[in-house]
């Protein structure tokens, strides 16, 4: 073996630091006192829920968000202080989950209100509810003003619970053209603002990263900012022209090199063919972990601080690359699939682009197989 075996054979390393600094980055570009909620559903877009938490609230995020009860309930156990904001459905009995985490709820049709009132009084607390507005997301949500000013109130009267914000939700931020997005945002000023005339104390909140990035406009009280805390660009090309720096990287190494003859093929249904003699080596990460199978043929890796293409398909535990012929790198060589290295760097946005998605999609598929190290 050489001298570099690694200890492991696929890691992502996720730098808390960045995610810090991200945060204090875009907490700075918000207009007066409008707060940071840092998203961290779906494990922190994978890059792990409650160390990205932390991290965020280090770097001046107020307030936190998640999809589910559940990852309310296990973000509550690690931050027992911490305001928690569930911006999904839920079931009756993801509701009693999400109230014995002391979450915030969101909220858009009666029915929902008086069922959170009613459990309430059983869990002996006051939960805070966000009345979701539709304003063209057609999503969650009620889409008429009149119903969502009504709840307002309502949610303000009833005892039981607490009034904590009026929201919604952008379909287009991150799109050039911003007609629909103005569209949405008049819309929901015309009830948010008599809303908060109504009651001082409520939260306004529309805002995800891009419309964030947009300007003051969206800003309102606070702004539910996810994948820009990782450092991944909300318009998917280059997150360094935004201020910030990609936090995950996905590391893995040489566990084979072999030559490969003219002719030779490699991997199922020998979808590549060596035209000359070449070496290839075996990396062995997968479409298991997360590196996906439509990447076969047509995203590069970094070893040696070059980039080196993927050749044939990828399998569920091992990719194969094209080393080139003469190649003098070795068994056993640190590879990064994401990330930099060297003076190069295959960054989230790049892997998305050639699987036709979106870079939330790359390091949200990062799978639980490959452990994550962090890093400050
Ligand atoms: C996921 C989510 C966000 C965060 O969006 P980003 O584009 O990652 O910033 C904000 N609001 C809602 C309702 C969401 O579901």
């Amino acid at each position: 073996m050489s001298a570099h075996e690694p200890f492991q054979r696929a890691m992502a390393v996720v730098d808390l630091g960045a995610i810090e600094r991200n945060c204090s980055h875009l907490k700075l570009g918000l207009q007066g006192n409008a707060e940071l909620c840092a998203v961290v559903k779906s494990n922190g877009y994978g890059h792990g829920m409650a160390e990205c938490a932390e991290a965020a609230m280090r770097g001046g995020a107020s307030r936190l968000a998640v999809a589910t009860a559940t990852e309310a309930f296990e973000l509550r156990s690690r931050l027992p202080e911490a305001p928690i904001l569930v911006m999904g459905a839920l079931t009756g009995a993801e509701l009693d989950v999400a109230m014995q985490a002391r979450a915030e709820i969101a909220v858009w049709r009666m029915g929902f209100l008086a069922e959170i009132s009613e459990r309430a009084a059983m869990f002996g607390f006051r939960p805070r509810v966000h009345v979701k507005y539709d304003t063209g997301m057609g999503r969650l949500g009620d889409r008429d003003p009149r119903v969502i000013e009504a709840l307002v109130d309502d949610a303000a009267a009833d005892e039981r619970v607490e009034l904590g914000g009026l929201w919604t939700h952008f379909a287009t931020a991150d799109e050039d053209d911003e007609s629909f997005l103005r569209e949405q945002l008049q819309r929901f000023r015309e009830v948010a603002v008599p809303a908060k005339e109504r009651h001082r104390g409520i939260t306004l909140h529309a805002a995800n990263s891009a419309a964030t990035l947009r300007g003051a406009d969206f800003h309102f009280d606070m702004v539910r900012c996810g994948v820009a805390i990782y450092g991944l660009d909300p318009f998917g090309e280059d997150a360094s022209s935004h201020g910030l720096q990609p936090a995950m990287s996905l590391h893995g190494y040489l566990a084979e090199v072999k030559a490969a003859l003219a002719g030779d093929s490699v991997g199922y249904g020998r979808t590549w063919t060596a035209e000359s003699d070449t070496l290839v080596g075996v990396i062995p990460v997968g479409y298991g972990d997360g590196y996906r199978r439509g990447l076969s043929n047509r995203a590069d890796v970094l070893v040696d601080g070059h980039r080196v293409p993927g050749v044939g398909t990828i399998s569920m535990d091992n990719l194969t690359v094209d080393l080139g012929p003469g190649s003098e790198i070795e068994m056993g060589a640190p590879v990064v699939l994401l990330g930099a290295q060297g003076e190069d760097e295959i960054a989230a946005e790049e892997l998305a682009e050639r699987l036709g998605t979106i870079n939330y999609e790359i390091t949200c598929g990062i799978s639980l197989r490959v452990p994550r190290a962090y890093r400050r």
